[in-house]
């Protein structure tokens, strides 16, 4: 399928709060080395997405699951050079997803609900370690980290 340019996709996203530096990238590559989600997700780049919204790829953008698993860490700001910001560019591409229906309200809320619920786990699972009480299924977990 042959993706259509929306020209001004770029105008959009710069124009929402925290998109005003978008133009500025110049695609050094930065954000994508030190982002914790790209480590374990091949499939998301933060250059890329930036690149794709420059060039005007806003169904692929806003259709696919990448803009969701960004969990808004800030590590990729404190590095940019050109102050992209892409913490929040990521924020105003996910209201655009629901403001024109790529996605529903209620999958926004239950990412809000996932990012709620990691903080939760990690807190149990270093308490749980600390005491020497993991069970088997934390345990299990954390085993799981040595194949990533
Ligand atoms: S670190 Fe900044 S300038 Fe470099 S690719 Fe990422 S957003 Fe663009
Ligand atoms: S805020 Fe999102 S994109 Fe930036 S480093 Fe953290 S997880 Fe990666």
């Amino acid at each position: 399928m042959i993706e259509t340019i929306n020209s001004q996709f770029k105008e959009i996203v710069s124009s929402m709060p925290g998109g005003v530096n978008l133009n500025l990238c110049y695609a050094c590559g930065a954000c994508t080395a030190v982002c914790p989600v790209s480590r374990i997700a091949e499939e998301f780049n933060p250059r890329k997405i930036i690149r794709m919204v420059l060039l005007g790829l806003k169904d692929e953008v806003l259709s696919g699951h990448e803009i969701w698993l960004c969990y808004q860490c800030h590590a990729c700001m404190t590095r940019c050079p050109q102050d992209v910001r892409f913490t929040e560019i990521i924020k105003a591409l996910r209201r655009l997803a629901v403001a024109e229906g790529y996605a529903t309200q209620e999958f926004a809320d239950k990412v809000e609900d996932i990012d709620a619920f990691s903080k939760i786990l990690r807190k149990e699972l270093v308490k749980g370690l600390y005491d020497g009480d993991l069970d088997e299924s934390k345990a299990a977990m954390l085993e799981r980290i040595k194949d990533v």
